[in-house]
């Protein structure tokens, strides 16, 4: 796809990211889904209303009355669609810097469009195909109060509220100045915790933070925690769809060990899991103690979204999915991913002891990382077939999804070349740092090696 990445089109506002280019995209769109009805909400991202005002006009020109939810997170625009049946736009760069903005896309079942279906909305939109109708047939717009209510209430529905309010728990929650600062911190409040906020004010220059919740960016939180004494922190990205967590020490808790500790409660014998190539050896571990398996997709939410349904539909059972970014599915409450669920979920497990001590049995792994750079097409492929024949003499599972993996059941090395750059990546893991060290550097061998025969 030239238009959309896997989860819609993100740039830099006024450079790719124009009024006018998201209002093709929506008129497009709208071309696609031939509703009569579509909703459109944003983040907190200054240039938001301007885009979401593009938008709404694209989607009134092929008929679509809109509904305008205004501020919301990104799963609680997908809460609305799939209760209200109609598809829907978000004006969101997600966890990208203030300068970026962009437009994920959801069906009227509240999921992210398929790969298939982008597709289609980026052939109409290249192809000029969009139908645009007489004057007395545009869209009309509405404004919906109320959304981000309905979204809080129907996530009290589908927690166990009783149990995190009897802990009483101290929360320290930092919504990044995002579209959680407007529900997130409210939320945890009327579960019964008390909270603690930094960063919760809504503001498109995002003074206090960048939206990406990575610790570089989350020191504050870190702080916060320890100087009230909270049970735990909790940081959003820009449009709330993820969650990442300090522990009660206002120590940073991997996403990676926070997706283990989740799916360990989850999963039962016969279950099923859906994860990206990348995924870690500590989720491999917890499959592997509870009796379920896994399955591996290439790396971007929407894979595993499709993944999931075909699973489903096939009658397996796949109550928790997701990555190690704080990205993760509960597909029984919703195919979507939400940070105030994921954050409540996690308040259910230390509800009765410290967050440190439930991610304890998924700290001591280590990852390692090597970049080879290539030159031209051939040393790209002499790379991939270098990592491909390593795979065959292995003694290890092969996965080659995307890129080539190899599982050795206590460790794993993946080689998969970069979309962005000019490398090939590889990435190990193991719960010893030389074997890691080890496994990253014998492939990266390997494709030295090929890259100094072309
Ligand atoms: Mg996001």
């Amino acid at each position: 796809m030239e238009v959309f990445g896997s989860s819609g089109t993100r740039g830099v506002v006024n450079e790719t990211v124009t009024p006018e280019f998201l209002l093709r995209v929506a008129t497009a769109a709208g071309t696609v889904w031939r509703a009569d009805r579509v909703a459109v909400g944003r983040d907190t991202r200054k240039t938001g209303r301007m885009l979401a005002d593009a938008a709404a006009s694209g989607l009134a020109s092929v008929g679509a009355d809109v509904d305008r939810l205004g501020v919301v997170p990104t799963p609680g625009l997908q809460a609305y669609a799939e209760s209200e049946g109609v598809p829907a736009l978000m004006i969101t760069a997600s966890h990208n810097p203030p300068e970026f903005n962009g437009m994920k896309l959801f069906g009227a079942d509240g999921v992210e469009l398929s790969v298939g279906e982008l597709e289609r909305v980026e052939e109409t939109l290249l192809a000029e195909r969009t139908e645009t109708v007489p004057w007395h047939a545009t869209g009309d717009a509405r404004r919906v109060e109320g959304a981000r209510r309905r979204y809080t209430e129907a996530l009290h529905a589908a927690v166990d509220g009783e149990r995190i309010a009897d802990a009483d728990l101290t929360v320290a929650v930092d919504p990044g100045h995002g579209a959680g600062a407007l529900t997130n911190p409210e939320f945890f409040r009327e579960l019964g915790c008390r909270v603690v906020t930094v960063n919760a004010q809504p503001d498109g220059h995002f003074p206090g933070r960048d939206p990406e919740p990575i610790p570089e960016n989350l020191g504050d939180l870190g702080r916060l925690v320890a100087a009230t004494d909270a049970d735990l922190g909790v940081a959003h990205d820009g449009d709330a769809d993820r969650a990442i967590f300090y522990d009660e020490r206002g120590e940073y808790i991997e996403g990676d060990a926070t997706f283990a500790a989740l799916a360990a409660a989850e999963l039962e014998a016969g279950d099923t899991t859906v994860s990206a190539v990348n995924v870690s050896q500590r989720l491999v571990d917890v499959v592997e103690a509870a009796g379920a398996s896994l399955e591996l997709t290439p790396i971007g939410s929407t894979n595993i979204i499709s993944r999931i349904r075909e699973l489903r539909a096939e009658g397996a059972s796949v109550p928790v999915a997701g990555e190690g970014n704080g990205g993760v599915f509960f597909p029984n409450y919703r195919l979507a991913r939400d940070g105030a669920y994921i954050a409540a979920r996690f308040l259910e497990l230390i509800a009765d002891r410290p967050a440190s001590e439930v991610v304890a049995p998924y700290d001591d792994y280590y990852n390692v990382r090597r970049n080879i750079e290539y030159d031209g097409d051939a040393e790209r492929r002499a790379m991939l077939s270098a990592a491909e024949a390593r795979a065959a003499d292995a003694d290890a599972e092969l996965n080659a999804t995307d890129g080539y993996r190899l599982d050795y059941g206590d460790a794993w090395v993946l080689a998969r070349p970069s979309g962005t750059e000019p490398l090939v990546r590889i990435y190990a893991e193991a719960r010893d740092q030389r074997r890691a060290a080890k496994l990253a550097d014998g492939m990266a061998e390997r494709l030295e090696d090929a890259k100094t025969g072309v």
